[in-house]
């Protein structure tokens, strides 16, 4: 595989093994800053497998995964954002109070983060909520609010597993247009889907 400098993340023959069973085999793949990357694949191909190996939630049997020219480690954490599969949202917290929140793990706080926390609300169509509990807004929305936490510290990289899921035809577009809007400021994305035509018209 060529290696471009311009290649945020790279991931070289990773070897993943749970027991006997081999979850991925050499997985190869380079992602250029400002571009979005899909990874498509069947039940049980082993995509959630390389996207918590990235996270470093796992670690791979062999191989290896390069951050922005070095090998992966834990500082990295707070370069990559991460929406997975299974949401995990605090039901009872208020939209704004948990986007701080979590920002707030990501070792960003003041009120630059709120501001921005806003306007992304506001390109959701979602300021109206942001007193509303969690637990009180429709699963699409919640979705779109995990995918503001995803995003507002600043991530260089972000891993969305199965963004479409769920949503409606203009939650699509408000993820494919802010997804085309951070690719433009030179980001990595990493986008793992079923919904292929949602994914192809999303991914370079
Ligand atoms: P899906 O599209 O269904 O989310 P996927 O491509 O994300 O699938 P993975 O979740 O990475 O697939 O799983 C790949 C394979 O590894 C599957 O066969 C799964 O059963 C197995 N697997 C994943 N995690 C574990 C684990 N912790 N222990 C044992 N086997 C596992």
């Amino acid at each position: 595989m060529p290696r471009n400098m311009n290649d945020l993340l790279i991931v070289k023959d990773v070897v993943k093994q749970y027991g006997d069973y081999t979850a991925l085999t050499n997985a190869n793949i380079s992602v250029p800053k400002g571009s979005i990357y899909g990874l498509l694949g069947p039940n049980g191909a082993g995509k959630t497998t390389l996207m918590r190996i990235i996270n470093q939630i796992t670690a791979p049997d062999s191989g290896e995964v390069i951050f922005d020219g070095e090998p992966l480690q834990k500082y990295h954490i707070s370069e990559i954002g991460y929406m997975p599969e299974e949401r995990g949202l605090y039901k009872k917290m208020k939209v704004l109070d948990l986007l701080m929140f979590f920002a707030e793990i990501k070792g960003k706080t003041g009120e630059a983060v709120k501001e921005k926390a806003l306007e992304y609300l506001k390109k959701f169509s979602l300021l109206d909520r942001k007193n509303a509990k969690i637990e009180d807004l429709s699963k699409g929305n919640q979705q779109k609010v995990q995918f503001i936490a995803t995003v507002l510290h600043d991530p260089e990289f972000i891993i969305l597993d199965e963004p479409f899921a769920g949503i409606d035809p203009i939650s699509v577009s408000d993820i494919q247009r802010i997804t085309a809007y951070l690719k433009q400021n030179g980001l990595g994305i990493l986008i793992s889907d079923h919904n292929v035509r949602e994914t192809l018209g999303t991914c370079d």
